[in-house]
């Protein structure tokens, strides 16, 4: 059930509703909007009777939800969510673009490549500690070392830290360090793990898992929302196809198919979504073409070296290249880009 305040209702009265949602024993989640607020309902098992709310006062209608997903659609919420980031944001006016390794491996590589990062005006900085490696017995990242290294370069720079958890203890870890927790493909239908950032005061970037639908994407979304974190920001990354001419295909059309039904920001990542360094610049320029809200692209001061996904990696060069690039193409589509 999604209840419509009306666009004059008070606060007073919008507290009313939310009281009785509790009183009948289900979670409610206020939306405030541009034009009016609405307030989701989460908890209830059966349908959940209208009456109970059409006539309080200050609402303006009690919608049964015939939909999968409740929070992250635009009945709840029409207009575009923008997710702040301290004086950062995805989903705002700016292009976002969250730049970095693959995975912190020592702190001078982090600092060559947040140097370059900060250089090109990008407000995010991107770096694992915690990697899902194929293979036990490949780089598993630095692990709270790598935690340690983002902190500083937060500290020296003023980017913001975007940096994945693998598990609930790793949530524990990078809480202490980061200002975004990336929720990687392989973990997307984590649901506990999904749950745990569902309860996390920091933003949370969802990356697509490697065979999701885009239904089943969303409402990985949907779990984190329903816990009381409604700072999502989804990325689309590449799928398994046929293909072997990538690593992944990077389906592009899922930008205006999620934005026709979510007010989440929605970003692109050109570097896992094609796996090889020619391919990422041109997926990139094509990924803020169709309309998304930002970038997270890989970088390495020495891709020849990288522990991890060198093969994909921008040099810092090329990054600077890209940067100049996606930001003039943001520039012609940004009026578009804006419903
Ligand atoms: C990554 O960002 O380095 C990563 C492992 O991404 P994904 O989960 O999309 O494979
Ligand atoms: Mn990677």
């Amino acid at each position: 059930m999604l209840i419509v305040m009306k666009a004059d209702a008070t606060d007073h009265q919008i507290e009313a509703v939310v009281r009785v949602i509790e009183e009948l024993g289900y979670k409610p989640h206020p939306m405030p909007g541009a034009t009016r607020t609405a307030i989701g309902i989460t908890g209830n098992q059966g349908s959940v009777d209208p009456s109970h709310f059409e006539t309080l006062p200050g609402v303006a209608e009690a919608i049964r939800v015939s939909k999968p997903y409740k929070l992250i659609t635009r009945d709840l919420r029409p207009e575009k969510t923008t997710v702040r980031v301290g004086d950062a944001a995805i989903g705002g006016d700016e292009l976002a673009i969250i730049a970095g390794p693959c995975a912190i491996e020592s702190r001078n590589q982090g600092f060559a490549v947040a140097e370059a990062v900060r250089r090109s005006g990008a407000r995010f900085f991107r770096g694992g500690a915690f990697k899902p490696r194929t293979s036990p017995y490949a780089f598993q990242g630095l692990g709270e070392e790598g935690l340690r290294i983002l902190a500083e370069i937060r500290e020296a720079y003023g980017l913001k830290i975007v940096t994945e958890a693998l598990d609930e203890a790793g949530v524990d870890l990078v809480e202490r360090y980061a200002d975004i927790i990336q929720i990687g493909a392989r973990s997307m239908q984590n649901f506990s793990l999904l749950r745990r950032v569902g309860r996390s005061p920091l933003p949370v970037l969802l990356k697509r898992g490697l065979s999701a639908t885009l239904d089943e994407w969303l409402l990985a979304a949907e779990y984190i929302m329903a816990e009381g974190n409604y700072r999502v920001v989804l990325c689309e990354r590449g799928i398994r196809t046929f293909a072997q001419h990538t690593r992944n295909t990077l389906d592009l059309a899922a930008i205006p198919a999620v934005r026709r039904i979510s007010h989440l920001p929605v970003i692109v990542d050109p570097s896992h979504g094609t796996g090889k360094n020619f391919m990422v610049t041109p997926l990139a320029r094509a990924g803020v073409a169709v309309g998304a809200d930002g970038l997270i692209v890989e970088v390495h001061d020495q891709p020849d070296h990288a522990l991890s996904d060198g093969a994909q990696a921008l040099t810092l060069e090329q990054y600077e290249q890209l940067v100049s690039e996606v930001r003039a193409i943001h520039e012609v589509i940004a009026p578009a880009a804006v419903t």
